[in-house]
């Protein structure tokens, strides 16, 4: 059975490019109620108007042509965290006709020089802090990017500023929805349902269309459209990184075309976060699990007025039903679910403030189709557990230059194969319940097992490896955890925290063994030598279960 959303359809693509759609959208929704006196944008320090946005973005797609003499097509990679400029950078060089490789600038030498060897970048955006980084990372990679383009945000010359310009340059617009759907805008890292992290390409269309599903889905709660009112003079918080879908589109694109004004954090911190939801009055925050069971439990949170919250939004990884009705008695607020991926520009459903059981992930978004499907493919019914497939506008152009990795995750009817498990029930309410892809979300980030194993097989000590998730019940969040063969020659003495320091030390934080590194006789596999997660995934759940 193919299910479809109980949602009007968009009626089509926007034949526009996705700045255009931002900042014409922007301007008519706030015609309608957006608070003039109210900036775009507060960064802790900064304040920018919304025009400041557009205006800033003109420029900055004025110096990406003029002073850098980028090309229309050309990949810039965006290394930097949240901040004020986030937007106008990326909608700037949207406007000279580039394409975004948004990142996380945590990242280390290493996987750093993946991000620019895989989106062939011509330019980098860093900041002061991990210019050294990305620096070596160009010297180490296949692509050679000449100094001047490469920019801090933060620095004192080459800076994203000093490139500004009011000279006349060439604004790419695109005119029909052909040419929207078939531009890409973005590139996104994700490892999808197997092996390395690759490049997800969005394109113009993919976005715009999330943006107008959402819309409609909004318009169609009653009270999310009030929280909507409130929040063109109130204000939405904006902690989740901007270089991951679910705060690109979300949480920065989304609120820009709504004319909202967003409180920038660079790093969520509950104090902070507190602090600024009261003095702001903030209505809505777009929140991960993790940050959720704090906001249920943490002591911290008493202290502070956070009564204009209307609603929170869960989604990136699991989040459980106890937790969603602790944070909800606690702060008086819906806590409402939404699911998606990188793939699908993020997201494919999405919860109502009221009227959705605790648990689900809501309705199917508009213009999209589902089917769940059984382990020999088949289609299942209502109540049926199988992997969640989905097609719609917003489904992802490809994997970048892997034409292969793409015909396995999206099939010849255009249905794009989530790994994920869940059922939907008759009143058309999804569930997601497991994961048949190796992917491991810690805290919401992506941590590949595959990556994770490479990289242990490069330890001298290492003979064979696997890396799977295990949980973490007081963050409720899930953990990286190692199973590891250790070569005869070393001495297992003191070798498993070894290990787990030095891996720590070759990728980015949140990628650490936190689950730590158990050493085994072997690793299970199947006869084609494929590693067995299942068989040590259940032997962690029957530990947890036992604990
Ligand atoms: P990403 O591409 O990083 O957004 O990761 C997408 C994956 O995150 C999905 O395939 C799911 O496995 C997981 N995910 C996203 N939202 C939810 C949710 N609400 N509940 C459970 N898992 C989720």
């Amino acid at each position: 059975m193919i299910f479809t959303s109980p949602f009007p359809s968009i009626a089509q693509p926007p034949a526009q490019d996705l700045a255009s759609f931002i900042f014409d959208h922007a301007e008519t929704r706030s015609a309608f109620g957006a608070n003039p006196s109210l900036p775009a944008l507060t960064d802790h320090a900064t304040m920018q108007s919304f025009m400041d946005v557009q205006r800033m973005a003109d420029r900055f797609a004025s110096g990406l042509v003029n002073s850098l003499g980028l090309q229309r097509g050309d990949m810039i990679a965006v290394l930097i965290p949240n901040s004020a400029y986030y937007p106008a950078i990326v909608l700037g060089a949207l406007m000279a006709g580039l394409v975004c490789a948004t990142a996380n600038p945590a990242y280390t030498i290493g996987e750093t020089t993946h991000v620019l060897n895989l989106s062939e970048a011509k330019a980098v955006i860093a900041t002061e802090q991990n210019l050294p980084t990305v620096l070596k990372a160009i010297e180490d990679s296949d692509t050679y990017i000449m100094r001047h383009r490469i920019l801090t945000i933060d620095g004192r010359e080459n800076t994203v500023h000093s490139v500004l310009s009011d000279k006349p340059y060439t604004r790419i617009r695109l005119a029909t929805a052909e040419q929207a759907r078939n531009t890409p805008a973005f590139l996104l890292l994700s490892s999808g349902t197997t092996g390395l992290p690759k490049g997800v390409l969005l394109s113009h269309a993919n976005i715009a269309s999330n943006i107008l599903q959402m819309a409609i889905m909004e318009a169609h709660d009653p009270h999310i459209a009030a929280a909507e009112r409130l929040a063109r003079q109130q204000a939405h918080m904006s902690c989740l990184p901007f270089f991951h879908s679910y705060g690109l589109v979300l949480v920065l694109l989304l609120s820009i075309a709504k004319g909202h004004h967003q409180i920038v954090m660079a790093k969520f911190d509950l104090e902070q976060f507190c602090i600024l939801a009261e003095r702001h009055k903030v209505v809505a925050a777009q929140l991960v699990p993790p940050i959720i069971i704090q906001l249920a439990k943490n002591p911290i949170v008493d202290k502070y007025d956070l009564s204009n919250l209307m609603y929170i939004g869960s989604a990136a990884a699991p989040l459980s039903r106890e937790t969603q009705a602790e944070a909800r008695a606690r702060l008086g607020c819906c806590i409402m679910q939404a699911y998606g991926l990188s793939e699908t520009s993020p997201a494919s459903h999405r919860a109502r403030i009221h009227g959705t059981p605790e648990g689900s992930i809501g309705y199917l978004a508009p213009s999209m189709e589902c089917m769940i499907i059984g382990d020999s493919g088949e289609r299942l019914g209502t109540d049926e557990l199988g992997e969640i497939c989905m097609r719609g506008p917003n489904v992802m152009m490809g994997y970048f230059k892997n034409a292969q990795a793409t015909a396995q995750t999206i099939d010849k009817d255009g249905f794009l194969h989530t790994g994920d498990i869940g059922r939907v029930d008759d009143n058309g309410f999804y569930y997601i319940v497991d994961r048949k892809k190796e992917l491991i979300k810690y805290k919401g980030y992506q941590v590949a097992p595959a990556e994770l194993e490479g990289l242990l097989m490069d330890h001298p000590a290492v003979l064979d490896a696997a890396v799977i998730q295990a949980y973490d019940r007081a963050q409720e969040t899930e953990i990286p955890k190692a199973f590891v063969v250790v070569r005869p020659s070393f001495n297992s003495v003191g070798i498993a925290d070894d290990i787990k320091a030095w891996v720590a030390e070759r990728v980015a934080h949140y990628k650490a063994l936190r689950g730590g590194v158990e050493l085994v006789d072997s690793i299970p596999k199947s006869a084609s030598g494929k590693i067995l997660r299942r068989v040590l995934r259940d032997i962690e759940a029957r530990r947890l279960q036992t604990a």
